[in-house]
């Protein structure tokens, strides 16, 4: 989700007549995005601003985004008093406005200083400090026409904002605001304008995806899934994070219905034990996720399941992550990341006894992930000899693979009959491609956006013709924990 916030505060601020540069060294504003899911993240953002402090006497302007702006507020001042502006993700829409009253607050600042220097005097005028922190207040979403996207074959839109679940140990709630969902309508005008720029595959986001809700009463989550994947020349359609309570069977539904909706559903669980859940404030026990899982193994079509898990919440005993464990086995999930409890500001779980400590944290995390190898062994090896189609997505010139996605969001690496993948291919020429040539990034891979039509995307190619955004049928010869081989055919 940040990765795409920072494509609409790009793409926004590019409206605003900014331009974006390569390197910080370049920059007269350095506008920082940041994420405090967990203590780390949270300590790597004050690590950097230490270091960018340096570029201070460069006469740089500094400005923290994100969750940790939401969280530290105008503490940040306090811990990096070169930073200039704090803003949290509910007050991006404001961000233009805010940006012109820093400019005009460091023009009269340097007004001061000039009129002080004439009378002798040597103290600088104060730094002008700008907030934006509407934390729970706001009730709109961040929509702009101007999303800066880097790929140009694969975008997000964010369907739901913020959270209102509180669960005991995330941080969620109080920095990105209450829950609230653009209007289908809305949804589907970005979609359709994906499709005219070429775009063949959209993934729509939010922190709980599926607890979307159309504020025009017109269409529910699995309703607006099954439209996005009917816009024409929309080729695929991923959705994430879903939240387990509010995963319906119609959405299970919707992807046996709409061919373009991908066969992967990413439900988070948390733990495997009905006691933790309920002290993580999760709104289900282990039975109704498994209920769950087992409406999407019940689809006609063969839906890979991913999950996310904690370790060492307080409290959790060995016969709780033994049921976690054990709920591994019994789902067979295709991925899982994994996470050690980290404790939270504001969150309610701060203040649970019986902490874990760390080294036992670490050892239930390798469990988990040498249990996870093991299953994802098992899982990928049942694909080889099978074809499947794959969204090709850049090249390793080392290996002379081409690298794809399947639509079950597993790394397909392949050759092509026409030879080994060079790392100087050329991008699948696309529409309206100029409208990106502002920014820096580009596609994945070595390629960059030249020009033609969408329709294009609409058919698999042969291996001259093989392109990054382009589509094709490879058949799977070997398989790794994490990842597939095949060959082109
Ligand atoms: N809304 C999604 C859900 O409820 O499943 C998850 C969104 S959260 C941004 C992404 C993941 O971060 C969570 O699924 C959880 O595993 C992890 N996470 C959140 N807070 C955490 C914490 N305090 N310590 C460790 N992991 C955490
Ligand atoms: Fe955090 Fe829970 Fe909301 Fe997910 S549902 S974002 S884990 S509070």
């Amino acid at each position: 989700m940040n990765v795409h916030d920072s494509e609409k505060v790009i793409g926004t601020l590019l409206h605003e007549g900014y331009r974006q540069v390569g390197t910080v060294e370049e920059a007269d504003l350095i506008l920082y995005n940041t994420c405090s899911i967990r203590d780390k993240a949270e300590q790597k953002v004050f690590y950097r601003l230490a270091d960018y402090k340096k570029l201070q006497a460069q006469g740089k302007t500094f400005g923290v985004l994100g969750c940790v702006a939401q969280q530290e507020g105008e503490k940040i001042f306090d811990r990096a008093p070169h930073v200039s502006l704090v803003c949290g993700s509910a007050s991006y829409r404001k961000l233009p406005e805010m940006l012109a009253q820093l400019e005009a607050g460091q023009v009269e600042k340097k007004k001061i200083e000039a009129a002080r220097s004439e009378t002798g005097e040597r103290e600088t005028a104060k730094l002008v400090r700008i907030t934006g922190l509407d934390d729970r207040q706001t009730d709109e979403c961040f929509e702009t026409e101007f999303t800066a996207r880097t790929n140009p074959y694969r975008g997000y839109i964010t369907i739901i904002e913020g959270c209102d679940k509180f669960c005991s140990y995330c941080v969620v709630p109080y920095t990105r605001g209450k829950e609230r969902s653009r209007t289908a309508e809305s949804v589907l005008a970005e979609a359709r304008q994906m499709a005219d720029l070429g775009y063949s595959e959209i993934q729509l986001l939010g922190q709980n995806v599926n607890s979307y809700k159309d504020p025009a009463g017109k269409k529910s989550f699995a309703e607006l899934l099954a439209a996005v994947g009917e816009v024409p020349a929309i080729r695929r359609v991923r959705f994430t994070t879903s939240h387990p309570r509010d995963f319906g069977r119609d959405i299970v539904e919707a992807i046996d219905t709409v061919p373009t909706l991908c066969d992967h559903v990413h439900l988070p669980v948390q733990s495997g034990s009905t006691r933790v859940l309920d002290a993580m404030q999760r709104l289900y026990s282990r039975e109704q996720y498994l209920e769950r899982i087992a409406w999407i193994k019940a689809a006609k079509r063969d839906i890979s399941i991913t999950s996310d898990m904690i370790v060492g919440f307080p409290g959790e005993t060995e016969a709780d992550f033994e049921e976690t464990l054990s709920l591994l086995d019994e789902v067979g999930y295709d991925s899982v990341f994994t996470f050690k409890y980290s404790p939270r500001p504001n969150t309610p779980s701060l203040s649970l006894e019986d902490a874990i400590p760390d080294a036992e944290k670490a050892r239930r995390l390798e469990m988990i992930m040498g249990r996870q190898r093991e299953i994802q062994i098992d899982r990928y090896k049942k694909y080889v000899g099978a074809t499947v189609e794959v969204m090709v997505e850049g090249v390793n010139a080392g290996r002379g693979q081409w690298i794809g996605r399947t639509s079950q969001n597993k790394t397909l690496n392949f050759v092509a009959g026409g030879g080994a993948a060079e790392s100087t291919a050329t991008s699948k020429p696309r529409s309206k491609a100029t409208d990106k040539s502002a920014l820096s990034g580009g596609a994945e891979g070595s390629v960059r956006p030249t020009q033609a039509t969408s329709t294009e995307t609409d058919q698999s190619v042969c291996p001259a013709q093989l392109v990054v955004g382009s589509y094709c049928s490879v058949r799977v010869t070997a398989s790794f924990p994490n990842s597939l081989v095949g060959e082109m055919i």
